[in-house]
């Protein structure tokens, strides 16, 4: 997608609208959708002024969670056209883990440093599919959030690893159950445009992906004080304009509630195969222009941005406000961009590094967000305390 050109008003230019945001001014709707659709002449200033809005807010450090990848099912009753993890079953690759198999890449990540255990999967294919009821009944269940929820419980009674699961929507019932085996959860809003599910776009056959069912578990999940992780999705046939009311619903549930504790800029990538697949990829300057609308708007969340999904030049993210990488593996491979290999940690430190910044091993669950947690009873607070420094970080070393 190229940007689309707004008409910059009359009485003020962009530099002009900038300057005001930076003196304090809040950015409002109008000059958002015009610093999206900016020039690359703009982009430096737009640029910097993110980049002094992240340092004011958490100065000098970047944080990303050591993580390992578990898709627990790549069953889904969801059709999204960009999407490659999804299976049917009886496709080639089609897989519901094990217990032990959930146990032994956990052990495996344990071994690595790494503190967080990412439960990513197909959202509810007992609904669609019969071969996955069968297979539930097989391993006891008779859902996949009920194997979730058990899932969840043996990797926190077995491992250090924190659950961090993303089932898909969930209910309010069921966030609750959840919470009580993991600290945080999240799901992607992706876009509050409805017109995605219409025929031949991105959401065509993909009925958990209405705006409308996302945004309230957002607000289900803010009503019981769970952190939450969420983000929009950009190039997927989604507006400019589109983009900034999605930032904007996230940050009005989050003015609520208190409860987003990250914010993710996801970009599309093309994978051979899929229904998208000769879609046109976002540019770097796109998501550059994103990242730092995305920290404008939300001078004091947290902002986090995919380094593989932006490799090789993912540095760039820095300069655009970003103060998260997000979960990266030493282990396991990003099963739902798999041609995107993470960076090596090591690599990950050198980039952060070269921009001026420090490199901290932060939880599944961010620092300021940790008293959420701690007020709950159980293993999950007895878990959260014992894995944090006095800081919040992770106790082990970046
Ligand atoms: S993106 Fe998620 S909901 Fe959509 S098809 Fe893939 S696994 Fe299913």
């Amino acid at each position: 997608m190229s940007p689309a050109t707004y008409p910059i008003p009359q009485s003020r230019t962009l530099a002009e609208s900038l300057a005001g945001v930076r003196c304090g001014e809040s950015l409002s709707r109008e000059t958002a959708c015009q610093f999206l659709g900016s020039t690359d002449e703009f982009l430096p200033q737009l640029l910097e002024a993110a980049r002094s809005a992240k340092e004011r807010f958490k100065p000098g450090i970047i944080t990303y969670s050591r993580k390992v990848f578990l898709p627990l099912t790549n069953l889904c009753r969801d059709y999204c056209g960009y999407c490659v993890f999804r299976k049917d079953p009886g496709d080639a690759g089609a897989h519901t883990m094990t217990p032990d198999e959930v146990l032994k890449v956990a052990h495996q990540g344990e071994a690595l440093g790494c503190t967080e255990a990412l439960f990513s999967l197909g959202d509810k294919p007992e609904l669609l599919f019969p071969k996955m009821r069968e297979t539930l009944r097989h391993l006891g269940y008779q859902s996949t959030l009920q194997y979730l929820e058990a899932m969840c419980d043996l990797v926190l009674r077995e491992t250090r690893l924190l659950p961090h699961p993303n089932p898909g929507l969930l209910s309010a019932p069921w966030i609750r159950r959840l919470a009580a085996v993991s600290p945080s959860m999240g799901l992607m809003l992706e876009s509050t445009n409805a017109d995605l599910l219409a025929s031949g776009r991105a959401h065509d056959n993909a009925p958990d992906k209405l705006p409308a069912k996302r945004l309230r578990v957002i607000d289900e999940a803010g009503k019981q004080k769970v952190p939450f992780t969420t983000g929009l999705l950009i190039g997927i046939g989604e507006s400019l304009d589109d983009r900034v009311d999605t930032l904007l619903a996230i940050r009005a549930l989050h003015e609520k509630y208190g409860h987003v504790q990250e914010v993710i800029v996801q970009n599309f990538r093309v994978k051979p195969g899929i229904p998208m697949q000769h879609w046109q990829e976002p540019a770097l300057g796109d998501m550059l222009r994103t990242v730092a609308v995305a920290r404008l708007l939300m001078p004091n969340m947290n902002i986090q941005a995919p380094p593989n999904l932006s490799a090789p030049f993912y540095d760039e993210l820095l300069e655009a406000g970003i103060n998260d990488w997000g979960g990266v593996s030493p282990l396991t491979p990003d099963f739902i961009n798999p041609e995107k290999p993470w960076p090596h940690l090591e690599q990950l430190r050198q980039q952060t590094e070269s921009r001026g910044f420090k490199l901290e091993q932060r939880l599944p669950v961010y620092p300021e967000f940790l008293p959420l947690v701690e007020a709950r009873p159980g293993l999950v607070a007895d878990r959260v305390r014992a894995a944090s420094d006095s800081r919040g970080y992770s106790r082990r070393a970046a």
